[in-house]
């Protein structure tokens, strides 16, 4: 299969969950401190990124899958490394009392007990509390390093979860070859950048070949709506159900105490988003309700921490990216004209820059059914 014809594989059900598998490859602070990127505007651009955050990596805790940064006494965020299985971001929080973990990254199994070991290493006792913060696998297929923690999600996540994991899981091993089919498009691809993108997709993609058969779905085993608050005897988490934005059943965590979110999916930095589950109207406006949260750092699904302002330039993205496919669809031949847009200059730097086209036709598609 051509990695061209990605377009008709991703139809298929299981890649909502997987979706990130081709589409969200953020590129962690480790991999820029140590120089590996070689695209220049980009590197700068992210060299920026963190100057602006100032967040400091705790080296001793880094594995291969992921680097540690600190964001404050007793609260971290696990940035995934491209092309090594991991994928998403995660939290590691101290309540006092107990450990709680924010999503868990790729099923991989050695990504997953890195984060459980992590997390025990941090705070020297075992994890009590995992979170989900949506069904897609890239946070969710780690839970089975968890097995004695409450697991916690909303009833719609709880349900996707087991239902796309199961697809998923059917659909990968009736398509083995799929792994060779990305390792034949990066061999013949010549486009520099296209490289980097595909070569973290296989690197991703073997990692996870080489574990689907120790994948076991693990739901979560407490079901909440609308939202839950979890009191430590040294801080307060705020967990919330916030709609069908990036998926159908997005939730963040807040911790009011010290003004830090975890935004999961609902915020991309510095990478182009990836709008094939959700609704991004609705997406727009979740963006403006987080906003309006008292918050000086927020950790995204992928992606390097940030602060408010990357909340800003995504709902700027999506409200662009929309109005160019409202533009397009009056168009005679609105997917062939997708297919000639130029990724607007305030995203040329950003990751995952083929997302551009896939998510303009995706709007297409979306506005054309509604019709
Ligand atoms: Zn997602």
């Amino acid at each position: 299969m051509s990695v061209k014809n990605q377009a008709n594989y991703l139809t298929f059900s299981w890649t909502q969950e997987f979706h990130t598998f081709f589409t969200k490859m953020p590129f962690p602070s480790s991999m820029i401190e140590r120089g590996t990127l070689r695209f220049g505007p980009m590197l700068t651009s992210l060299l920026f990124y963190r100057r602006l955050i100032r967040m400091t990596v705790v080296s001793s805790l880094e594995s291969p899958f992921f680097t540690v940064d600190f964001i404050a006494d007793g609260i971290y965020a696990a940035i995934a490394k491209p092309g090594t299985g991991a994928m998403a971001n995660a939290g590691i929080i101290d309540l006092g009392d107990r450990t709680l973990v924010f999503d868990t990254t790729m099923y991989t199994p050695q990504a997953g007990q890195a984060l459980h070991n992590t997390a025990v290493q941090l705070f020297d006792r075992p994890v009590s509390l995992v979170i989900n913060s949506h069904f897609h696998l890239d946070h969710v297929g780690g839970n089975q390093s968890f097995p004695n923690a409450v697991m916690i999600s909303t009833d719609q996540t709880r349900t996707l979860m087991l239902e796309r994991t199961q697809q998923f899981l059917s659909f990968a091993l009736a398509h083995p070859e799929y792994p060779e089919s990305v390792k034949a498009s990066l061999e013949q691809e010549t486009d520099e950048r296209r490289r980097q993108e595909l070569s973290i997709q296989l690197g991703d993609l073997l990692a996870m070949d080489a574990a689907l058969l120790t994948l076991v779905p693990s739901p979560a085993t407490i079901s909440y709506d609308g939202s839950l608050t979890l009191h430590g005897s040294k801080r307060t988490a705020v967990l919330s159900a916030m709609g069908n934005g990036h998926s159908p059943c997005d939730a963040v965590l807040y911790l009011p105490g010290e003004e830090v979110l975890f935004a999961a999916d609902l915020l991309f930095v510095h990478s182009h988003p990836s709008v094939q589950s959700g609704n991004v109207s609705e997406w727009i406006h979740i963006l403006d309700r987080l906003g309006q949260e008292a918050f000086h750092t927020v950790v995204p699904g992928h992606g390097p921490v940030a602060d408010k302002q990357a909340l800003q330039s995504l709902q700027t993205y999506l409200t662009e990216l929309l109005a160019q496919a409202r533009l397009l669809s009056e168009q005679q031949d609105p997917l062939e004209a997708a297919s000639c847009t130029p990724i607007p200059d305030a995203y040329q730097t950003w990751t995952l820059d083929s997302l551009y086209e896939r998510n303009l036709k995706h709007l297409l598609h979306q506005l054309q059914s509604n019709e």
